[in-house]
C-alpha cells in the first residue's frame, strides 16, 4: 500500500525529464546560480562599504535576463512534450 501511494505522488508531482529537458533545466539552474552569486557579491560589497556597489546592478540585470531566457526555453520545451500527443 505504502509503495503504491508513493508511486502516485511521484507520478503527479515530478516530471519525467528527457535528455533535452535536463539540458534546459541545467542551464536554468546555472543561470539562477549566477544571479545568486552576483547578489552575494553585491551584498559583500555593501557590507564592506565598497565605493561602488552599484556596478553589480548591471551584471545582475544581465544575469536575470539570461535566467528569464533559460526559464522560457525550458518552459517552451516542456510545452512541446504536452503538444506531442496532439500532433
Ligand atoms: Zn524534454
Amino acid at each position: 500500500m505504502h509503495d503504491a501511494d508513493s508511486d502516485k505522488v511521484r507520478d503527479s508531482q515530478y516530471l519525467v525529464l528527457c535528455p533535452e529537458c535536463r539540458v534546459h533545466l541545467n542551464a536554468f539552474v546555472e543561470a539562477v546560480r549566477e544571479v545568486m552569486q552576483l547578489s552575494q557579491l553585491q551584498m559583500d560589497a555593501l557590507l564592506a562599504n565598497e565605493a561602488d556597489p552599484h556596478r553589480f546592478d548591471l551584471l545582475i540585470h544581465d544575469a536575470s535576463e539570461r535566467k528569464q531566457n533559460a526559464k522560457y526555453a525550458y518552459l517552451v520545451h516542456l510545452d512541446s512534450h504536452r503538444g506531442a500527443s496532439q500532433r
